[in-house]
């Protein structure tokens, strides 16, 4: 288990991480996500060992390792850049930290061979330049070197924001596939609200310097603590206060308070067995198709706007003109 208590870390006399008291437990894949600037890679850094927190303390298994040096925390860190040696060929990457470590020649050749194997790269890549290989097979080469020291945690900083949409999709399976294989507990750092809800088992949410919240990706989603993690999780309507004031909305929640409702939240059918659930009018104005759904912008009777989708079914349901239902579950408005 990973505990940060009471960290605080300044650069001269900005704060950025204030007071910050999380636990990882073993094995879990777990991210640090937010946006720029959070403190996300801050921390990362200060649990391998690159930055001394300004006070706290970071327990491994309940081991103070706040002053251990960074060779001796067994933690490999992955770079969003990489950071191979280019004029190394991959074999000799992948080696360097065993070397290092003098381990024998026998065992640097199988256990390199064998860690090669199982993130997918071929014996005739091993002979080959870093230079000379895609940035996906750069990054599962970045992966494997951290791997073959056999570390307690892998710690892994945006490893996937150089690659293009589709092979990051691919690689982010791959990693969690590699990451439940081995059972190593994993820290990852994104910007990407997508990537942390589809590898993490729990996700810590930052924004300048502080937790928002911890949770699972359900959690996050679904319930999420306050207006920043709302909004920083996927897209979402800030529900206007016309639309609460002109309907039965106000009899169930409190209309003082700031409403948001996810956008498939917003249904264009009937909700027949869900008590609270409350019925609007409106008329589409604008919609754009997305492949997988349509996003339908509607404008409720009374004033107001609320997105909403429509997974695609290859029919022709609604378009814009049109006047339709809209209905609500009123458990489903985060309030703040
Ligand atoms: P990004 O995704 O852009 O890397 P981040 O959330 O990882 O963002 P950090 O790199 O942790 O952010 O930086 C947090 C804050 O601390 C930023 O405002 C950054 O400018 C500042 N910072 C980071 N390292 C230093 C440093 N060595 N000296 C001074 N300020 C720093």
């Amino acid at each position: 288990m990973i505990t940060f208590k009471d960290i605080q870390i300044k650069f001269a006399d900005f704060h950025a991480i204030k007071n910050l008291n999380l636990q990882v437990k073993e094995g879990e894949f777990f991210t640090f996500l937010g946006p720029s600037g959070c403190g996300k890679t801050t921390i990362l850094r200060s649990l391998v060992g690159f930055i001394k927190p300004s006070s706290g303390q970071i327990l491994l298994s309940n081991k103070d390792i706040t002053n251990v040096p960074i060779e001796k925390r067994g933690i490999s860190m992955v770079f969003q850049s990489y950071a191979l040696f280019p004029t190394m060929n991959v074999y000799e990457n992948i080696a360097f930290g065993m070397r290092v470590k003098q381990a024998s020649k026998s065992d640097v050749d199988r256990e390199v061979r064998d860690i090669a194997q199982k993130v997918d790269l071929s014996e005739g890549q091993l002979g080959k330049k870093v230079s000379e290989l895609s940035g996906g097979q750069q990054q599962r080469v970045a992966i494997a070197r951290a791997l073959v020291l056999k570390p307690s945690i892998l710690a892994l900083d945006e490893p996937l924001s150089n690659l293009d949409a589709k092979l990051r999709v691919q690689l982010r399976n791959e990693l969690k596939d590699l990451q439940k294989k081995f059972g190593i507990t994993t820290i990852y750092v994104t910007h990407d609200q997508e990537e942390a809800l589809t590898l993490s088992d729990r996700i810590a949410v930052f924004n300048h310097g502080i937790v928002e919240q911890v949770g699972t990706p359900k959690e996050i989603y679904n319930q999420s603590k306050t207006e920043f993690v709302c909004n920083f999780i996927g897209d979402i309507n800030k529900i206007d206060p016309d639309i609460i004031q002109n309907s039965r909305l106000k009899d169930f929640i409190d209309p003082q308070k700031i409403s948001y409702i996810r956008n498939e939240k917003v249904s264009l059918s009937p909700l027949p067995q869900i008590k609270d659930a409350v019925q609007l009018k409106g008329k589409i104005v604008d919609q754009e198709f997305y492949g997988l759904y349509t996003k339908y912008l509607i404008e409720v009777s009374g004033g107001g706007l609320l997105k909403t989708i429509e997974k695609e079914s290859g029919l022709d349901y609604n378009k814009v003109g049109d006047e339709i239902d809209i209905y609500i579950n009123v458990n489903d408005i985060l309030q703040y």
